[in-house]
């Protein structure tokens, strides 16, 4: 088929890199590529290290241009029988392929606890999520040069942000479900070494959950569960990890369940893939899970858009998809390194203890890595994720 036309909702990691591969592949493709309304398209991992940091405008953080059509128009809906999309003008288009690319929000604190709504409203609370919120943690901290930063959450956002924080002057403080902060996501052994780096440098108070926040003029105040605690501080981050985004009919909490090839399970025929951190996997003999890391939403946009030119029957079956790409962050001086998705595995083994190897497997099967310096090591090993290890002991 030639001239077919195809939709991408959402231009970040997975929307781009469909967008670009589309463009490079099959230039005869018109592919329109659909931002939010006023949003540029938009590295989100320099929400942290770039915007909040002070060292780029959210405008230095746009991504480069893909080739494709691009229209700045919130995609409000979409019929999924004849791949209509409805949009925020009011304007309407069809498709003969649409890649849903709308990633995740943040997940915020439970709403019944008491003082929430306030505290976000007066801006002491807040996510971390887009560039607005980069900017909001930024400017709020801009006159307070040593503010003390409740940091909500254990995952690697967190950990990033409270060692950018620390680098800045300020006194973080984590606050955390866990015990160990971070163990579901990037297993326990890799955990416990970034809870040793943040021992140093942070108050941490884990295994707890907020019970009840109080804004007050000059500070935020929040009453955690367990102890009845009242931790205090000039601005209370909440780094609770994510959840997927979809425009109607899949607003909800689910996320858009995806065949092996990144084709929507909603729509088998209807030429619907979903890429990225909005896309829920199967992964063989384990449950559903769902990835929310750039390189691999990159390469699930990749992967998408190939399947889409096979569907077109404009090349090859690009086989099964797996995550093998590789995620790394800065925690006080170390790097947090890994790939693929930890949380598949069921057993770990320790490769290296220094620097530290994490291999996490399935079965016999390697679905994943995690270490602290070893980038080499993961690069090395990468090439093994998703085979079967007969000999590991
Ligand atoms: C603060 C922060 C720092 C991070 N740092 C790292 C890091 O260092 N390393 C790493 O691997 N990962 C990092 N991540 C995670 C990484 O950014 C995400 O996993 C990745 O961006 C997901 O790609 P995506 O394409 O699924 O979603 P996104 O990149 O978020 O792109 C989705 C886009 O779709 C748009 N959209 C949503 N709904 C609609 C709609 N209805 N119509 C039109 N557009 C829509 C959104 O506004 C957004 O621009 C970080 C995340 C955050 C929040």
């Amino acid at each position: 088929m030639s001239a077919a036309r195809v939709g991408i909702i959402g231009a970040g990691a997975a929307g781009t890199s469909a967008a670009r591969l589309l463009h490079t592949q099959a230039p005869e493709i018109e592919v329109e590529l659909f931002a939010r309304t006023g949003e540029k398209p938009a590295n989100r991992t320099l929400v942290t290290k770039g915007v909040m940091s002070g060292l780029l405008e959210p405008d230095q953080a746009t991504l480069p241009d893909t080739g494709a059509s691009l229209v700045s128009d919130t995609v409000r809906g979409l019929d999924p029988r004849t791949r209509e999309l409805r949009l925020d003008s009011g304007a309407t288009r069809m498709f003969d392929a649409l890649i849903i690319a709308s990633g995740s929000r943040p997940r915020l604190l439970d709403e019944d606890i008491l003082g929430r709504d306030e505290a976000l409203h007066s801006g002491r609370l807040t996510t971390l999520h887009s560039m607005a919120d980069g900017a909001r943690v930024r400017d709020r901290l801009a006159s307070r040069p040593a503010s003390r930063v409740l940091l909500l959450g254990g995952g690697i956002l967190a950990s990033e942000a409270a060692s950018l924080l620390t680098d800045a002057g300020h006194d973080v403080a984590l606050i955390a479900r866990s015990l160990v902060p971070g163990a579901n996501a990037i297993g326990a052994h890799a955990a416990r070494r970034v809870l040793d780096l943040h021992h140093p440098q942070h108050a941490a108070y884990l295994g707890v959950n907020p019970r009840a926040i109080r804004t007050h003029p000059d500070r935020i105040s929040i009453t955690l569960d367990r102890s009845g605690t009242k931790v205090d501080g000039d601005l209370a981050i909440v780094a609770h990890g994510t959840l997927p985004a979809a425009p109607a009919p899949w607003t909800g909490p689910d996320g858009i369940p995806v065949d092996s090839r990144l084709r929507s399970m909603h729509a088998p025929r209807q030429r619907i893939y979903a890429a990225g951190g909005v896309a829920v996997h199967h992964y063989p003999g384990h449950s559903s899970y769902r990835i929310d890391h750039w390189d691999d939403s990159v390469a699930q946009g990749a992967h998408a858009a190939k399947t889409l030119l096979h569907d077109l029957g404009l090349d090859d079956d690009p086989g099964i998809y797996l995550p093998s790409s590789p995620f790394s962050a800065r925690v006080h001086g170390h790097t947090l390194v890994g790939a693929g998705y930890p949380a598949l595995g069921s057993s770990t083994q320790i490769v290296s203890a220094d620097p530290l190897l994490t291999a996490h497997y399935l079965g016999d099967t390697l679905v994943a890595l995690t270490g602290i310096d070893a980038t080499g090591l993961v690069r090395d090993w990468i090439p093994r994720l998703h085979r079967r290890a007969p000999t590991r002991p």
